[in-house]
Formats: structure tokens, C-alpha cells, sequence
């Protein structure tokens, strides 16, 4: 078995140590990535802390993972030696998914990169806070040439995440997007619909990122602190794209809708979410989620921001700040994506 050296949540209550484990015995489909770039997701958080009640110890977190393949097997006809590969949310599917990987979003059986199990049903799966990777190749991405590692690996979650809602409910020149929250997904809703042409407006909890919106390219950004922005934007959006976490008046957002238009949930709040039926009915309005996206619609995202040179506003963290690095994405303090050096192992 191929060892891997890595950082692990040993309980969800203590922060992320050193930890060494094995990867699965490559099969002929597998492809051996070296792992250069990892990104940190807030659902890395929520799930090291077991905040989604359905976490497994110890875990390996990570899945914007970006690397360059060091070993294929024989059957391996998509990647070669050398190959600047990327690996998102998930690393294998049950057969009904497999069928559907090319064209569905929802994949109600595939393999979580961590925090779940083997398509053997066993053996855990570990994510990309660490020096390798065993991926069966269906499940690799190809990073174009002109994005490099560092900024490609938060492309295989937080920009999926975003491309596929604003691509499904057609963002594009004459259509009106708002996005809640300015952190990891959302700046990447920032740049991918300022790039497909639809009108992009920032509802931030406060105006202090502001000059950083529009130079990703929003036309218009508000504060939500501030009660006169639901005053003034109400009736205004076709789309909405919401990546907050946190308990917020989801009410008030819907009614900054336009008739028909549609608010989609990405961020994952603990308790369920209260809805009044007015409104929803006053304007036939929708309220719909959005879960990262299919394996095809991956590859066409990350072809699409290479074409259109989009990549993330990154900091780059030595492994060793993983812990401090998750204080602070907890507390907003973050432009706009912690990307971990998996190089800085060798310092521990
Ligand atoms: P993040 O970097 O922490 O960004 C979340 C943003 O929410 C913050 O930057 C902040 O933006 C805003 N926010 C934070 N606390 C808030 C509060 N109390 N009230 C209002 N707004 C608040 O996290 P992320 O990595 O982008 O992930 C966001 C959520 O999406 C997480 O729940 C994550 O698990 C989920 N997620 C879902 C999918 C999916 O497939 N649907 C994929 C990946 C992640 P401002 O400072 O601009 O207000
Ligand atoms: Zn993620």
C-alpha cells in the first residue's frame, strides 16, 4: 500500500496534527497524483467539527486538490506522466451515477473525496491535506496551462460550486445576479458571472471589501448591515446565489426577487431554513439549491476560467497554520481562499 503523509482531524473537537496512513493499491483505471496545492473549503470546517453531525475520525480533509500525476495504470488512457491534474468533491460514484456523471448535478451515490467510504464500502476515504492521492481517472480533471497549481485547486469546489448554478439559470448579459457573502465561494460568483456578461451585485455584511468586488467585477455592491439595501434592491434580481452558512433573514432576500426569479442555496446553515409562503407567492419566486456539480460540467468550468484567464484570490499557508487558518475563515478574515504548500510538510 502507498504511503501518504498528510494533516488529520483526530476528533472534532481538537485541531488537524501530522498524521501518516495508507492510500489504496493503485488499480489499472487509477491514476497517482503528487499533491502540490490544497485549497481549505468551509466545509473542511464543518466537517473536521463534525457540524453536519455525519463525520468520521480521523480524516484527511481537502477536496480543491492540485497536483501532477506520478504513476498510472495500465487501462489509464486520459492522463500521462507529468500531467497537471486536479481532484474536486469526489473520487468515485455508484453505477447509477456513473451513467449519470456526464450530464446530472445531483449524485446521490458518489464517493466523497473524505469523510466517506470506497465504492468496497470499507475503506475510508482521505482528502487532500496531504502528499499524495489514488484517484480512478473518470474522476481527474485536466488544469488548462495558463492557471497555475495554487490557483486551480480552489477551482475544483468553490468555483464548480458557483459555475454550475449561474450556468443552469442561464447568467448572462441582461441578467441581474446578486451573490450573498464575498468569501471563498462567493468572489469566485463574482468573476465567473461578471465573465459570462450578467450584472452582478455583492451583498456583503459590510462595505469593506467593496473595492475588491468591483475589481472582480461586480457593478453594484451593498451592505446588508444596512436595513435601506433591502429597501432599495427590492424587486430587483433574476438570480441569487447564496453562500452563507450563518442563520440570515431569508425572507428579506427573497423579496429582493424579481418575478420568477430564482434564490439558490449553496451554503449549508445548521437548522433548516424558515420560509414564509408569501415570499414565495407574491412574485411565483423560487428558492433552490445547488450542490457543486457534475465531472463534465467540472472540466467545462475550468476551461471556461482558463479561457477567460479567471482564477481565485488566494493565500498561500504553510500546513503547519492550518488550525489558525481555520479561526480564521470562521471569522471572515480571509481574501479570499486559504491554498495549502503541501512542500511545507517536509518542515515538520
Ligand atoms: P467562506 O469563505 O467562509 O464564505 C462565507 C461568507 O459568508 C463569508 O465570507 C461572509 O461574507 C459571509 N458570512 C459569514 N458569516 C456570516 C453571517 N453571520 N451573516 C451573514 N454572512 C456571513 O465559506 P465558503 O468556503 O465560501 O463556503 C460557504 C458555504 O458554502 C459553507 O457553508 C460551505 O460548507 C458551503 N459549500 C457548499 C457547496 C455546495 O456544493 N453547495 C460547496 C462548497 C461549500 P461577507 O463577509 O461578504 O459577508
Ligand atoms: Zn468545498
Amino acid at each position: 500500500m502507498p504511503i501518504a503523509k498528510g494533516y488529520a482531524a483526530t476528533d472534532a473537537s481538537k485541531p488537524l496534527v501530522p498524521f501518516t496512513f495508507e492510500r489504496r493499491e493503485p488499480n489499472a483505471d487509477d491514476v497517482v497524483i503528487e499533491i502540490k496545492f490544497s485549497g481549505i473549503c468551509h466545509s473542511d470546517i464543518h466537517q473536521a467539527r463534525n457540524e453536519w453531525g455525519n463525520s468520521t475520525f480521523p480524516m484527511v480533509p481537502g477536496h480543491e486538490i492540485a497536483g501532477v500525476v506520478t504513476a498510472v495504470g495500465s487501462k489509464v488512457s486520459k492522463y500521462k506522466l507529468g500531467d497537471r491534474v486536479g481532484v474536486g468533491c469526489f473520487v468515485n460514484s455508484c453505477l447509477h451515477c456513473e451513467r449519470d456523471l456526464y450530464r446530472e448535478q445531483y449524485m446521490p451515490g458518489l464517493v466523497g473525496t473524505y469523510n466517506s467510504v470506497e465504492v468496497d464500502g470499507v475503506t475510508p476515504t482521505q482528502g487532500g491535506y496531504a502528499d499524495s492521492i489514488v484517484v480512478q481517472e473518470d474522476y481527474v480533471l485536466s488544469i488548462p496551462d495558463n492557471i497555475p497549481l495554487d490557483k486551480a485547486a480552489p477551482l475544483l469546489c468553490a468555483g464548480i460550486t458557483l459555475y454550475s448554478p449561474l450556468s443552469h439559470w442561464k447568467a448572462g448579459p441582461g441578467k441581474k445576479v446578486a451573490v450573498i457573502g464575498m468569501g471563498g465561494l462567493g468572489h469566485m460568483g463574482v468573476k465567473i458571472g461578471a465573465a459570462m456578461g450578467a450584472d452582478v451585485t455583492v451583498l456583503s455584511q459590510s462595505l469593506s471589501k467593496k473595492d475588491d468586488g468591483i475589481a472582480f467585477g461586480a457593478k453594484d455592491y451593498y451592505a446588508t448591515s444596512d436595513a435601506e439595501t433591502f429597501k432599495k434592491l427590492a424587486g430587483s434580481f433574476d438570480l441569487i446565489l447564496c453562500t452563507v452558512s450563518a442563520e440570515i433573514d431569508w425572507n428579506a432576500y427573497l423579496n429582493l426577487l424579481k418575478v420568477d426569479g430564482t434564490m439558490v442555496l449553496l451554503g449549508v446553515p445548521e437548522n433548516p431554513v424558515p420560509v414564509h409562503a408569501f415570499a414565495l407567492i407574491g412574485g411565483r419566486r423560487s428558492l433552490a439549491g445547488s450542490m457543486i456539480g457534475s465531472i463534465k460540467e467540472t472540466q467545462e468550468m475550468l476551461d471556461f476560467c482558463g479561457k477567460h484567464n479567471i482564477t481565485p484570490e488566494i493565500e498561500i499557508i504553510d500546513i503547519q497554520d492550518v488550525n489558525e487558518a481555520y479561526e480564521r475563515v470562521i471569522k471572515s478574515d480571509v481574501r479570499y481562499r486559504f491554498v495549502i504548500d503541501i512542500a511545507s510538510l517536509a518542515k515538520d
